[in-house]
């Protein structure tokens, strides 16, 4: 392994996590660039910035992190222009997304600070996304083979809640299967994507088969609207992704193919046999995990009215355990949430419900910076949520054990269908259950986040995506053309 990165940091001082947690990692202050990353631009990593927009930590206003240049609309179109599929033939192409996973191990540290400071992401949750985006590359590198065909330029927009595993999971299957990929990263997080087509391009794609438009809607607006796509993947919200689907109606030729996967009502019930110190645990996990910022999180607890009032101290006793503070920090639990509108929309939320006297239990945060009081709130049922509030907020509803199938009747209601939890200890409970719950990925005793590529595909039904599932062996084929026929038959 190389002993001194790109960046000349030395290696084998490379800091310890514990390090990096009190402060003494270079990259604690180490500021990056993000910038359009165009094949027709090669210098482009020496282009200077004209109009630079500042990216600042969540946890910490006046650490600035970095600064990015949004694409233009010129940087759109050569980008279009310019894009080539990935000529190599499959080994090759399977051997380099493999250099490319071993180069993001090789940069951990630096991907943890960028994670950490620009999406505020917990060491643990750092820790998991950059496990999980060099499985995403090994993954889809050993299931090309050399019958895929390349369907021709992929638009890759993903969200910042994963913006280096789902970013990464993308642009993997799509050069996999030897397309050109236009990736748009979230507009929060563009200096994590950045340093991720760096590496990925260190490790050998061509510039021609990887490039990078950072920006907001506009830019993923025009990526959609130009009938030389050839496949669109994002991730995202539920609205986004109709929008897109309307777009490409108008511009793309028919058939070209739309992998959506977005947001999610998600519930777990609780029945009265579960054993209440696993169920708190889960319960805790789902909804207050990566400050509730994942679409797969738990957003509605249905809780057996026998059991209701014994599990709430529990889970109160748990909540005020929590750790809510710098992302930095190995023992903190919840971080912040990314922006301020993000924090406006969800404190609106809790204000609202608290003065309709809804507030279970709620903890404390740090005041500077985008934090929320991880907060659980009492509800009659999930038809009392219109939206996903995408933050760390529990709500809770009991129910009677004969209204049972009520509970999932309005459960599939809601028109989403990501994750499902349960807890039980009724083996036939858990058989009928699962056949009725419409969820793309449904959890039996246990949380209902972080799946793992390869042996838990992730993915939704109805409003919450398209299919096929991430990590899961039908993904990589949807990046590809039918092969060719037989000449006969
Ligand atoms: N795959 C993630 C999980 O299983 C969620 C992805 C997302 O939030 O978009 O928790």
């Amino acid at each position: 392994p190389e002993r001194v990165n790109s960046e000349g940091w030395d290696l084998t001082h490379a800091p310890t996590l514990a390090d990096i947690s009190k402060g003494r990692s270079p990259f604690q202050t180490a500021e990056w660039t993000a910038a359009p990353v165009l094949s027709s631009w090669p210098e482009n990593s020496r282009r200077r910035l004209q109009d630079p927009i500042l990216i600042t930590n969540p946890a910490k206003p006046g650490d600035t992190v970095g600064q990015v240049q949004n694409a233009s609309s010129e940087d759109t179109t050569a980008a279009i222009d310019n894009a080539a599929l990935w000529a190599a033939d499959v080994k090759t192409r399977a051997a380099i997304l493999n250099a490319a996973a071993d180069a993001y191990e090789a940069h951990a540290h630096e991907l943890f600070a960028i994670l950490t400071r620009e999406a505020g992401k917990c060491m643990p949750d750092a820790i998991a996304e950059l496990r999980e985006a060099v499985d995403f590359l090994r993954y889809y590198a050993a299931r090309a083979n050399a019958d895929h065909r390349a369907r021709g330029i992929w638009t890759c927009i993903s969200p910042w809640n994963f913006p280096l595993a789902i970013f990464t999971g993308q642009i993997a299957a799509a050069l996999a299967a030897g397309n050109a990929v236009i990736a748009k990263p979230a507009e929060q997080t563009p200096l994590i994507a950045t340093r991720a087509v760096a590496l990925l391009h260190q490790a050998g794609v061509p510039a021609s088969a990887l490039q990078l438009l950072p920006g907001g809607g506009a830019v993923g607006a025009s990526l959609t609207a130009d009938s030389r796509i050839n496949g669109v993947a994002f991730t995202g919200s539920t609205a986004t992704a109709l929008k897109i689907r309307a777009s490409m109606a108008v511009h793309c030729v028919p058939g070209t193919p739309l992998i959506a996967e977005t947001g999610g009502l998600n519930a777990m019930i609780v029945d009265s046999t579960a054993l209440p110190e696993h169920a708190v645990r889960d319960i805790i996990n789902g909804a207050f995990r990566s400050a509730g910022q994942r679409c797969s999180a738990l957003r509605c607890l249905y809780v057996q009215e026998d059991i209701a009032d014994n599990l709430l101290i529990m889970l109160k006793g748990a909540m005020d355990e929590l750790h809510v503070g710098d992302p930095w920090h190995l023992s903190t639990d919840v971080g912040p949430v990314i922006d301020q509108q993000a924090h406006n929309g969800i404190a609106d939320h809790i204000e609202t419900t608290r003065n309709k006297g809804r507030i279970i239990h709620q903890i404390a945060a740090p005041a500077a910076g985008h934090f929320i009081r991880p907060t659980a709130i009492r509800v009659s049922g999930i038809e009392e949520m219109t939206k996903e509030i995408f933050g760390p907020v529990l709500h809770v509803a009991t129910f009677k054990a004969s209204a049972l199938d009520d509970v999932i009747t309005s459960i599939n209601a809601t028109g989403y269908g990501l994750t499902f939890g349960l807890h039980t200890r009724i083996d036939d409970r858990v058989q009928t259950i699962v056949e009725k719950v419409q969820a793309g990925n449904i959890y039996v005793n246990r949380d209902q986040i972080g799946a793992v590529v390869g042996s838990q595909p992730f993915g939704g039904e109805g409003l919450s995506g398209t299919g096929p599932k991430a990590g899961g062996p039908h993904y990589l084929p949807r990046f590809t053309a039918q092969p060719a026929p037989q000449t006969d038959c």
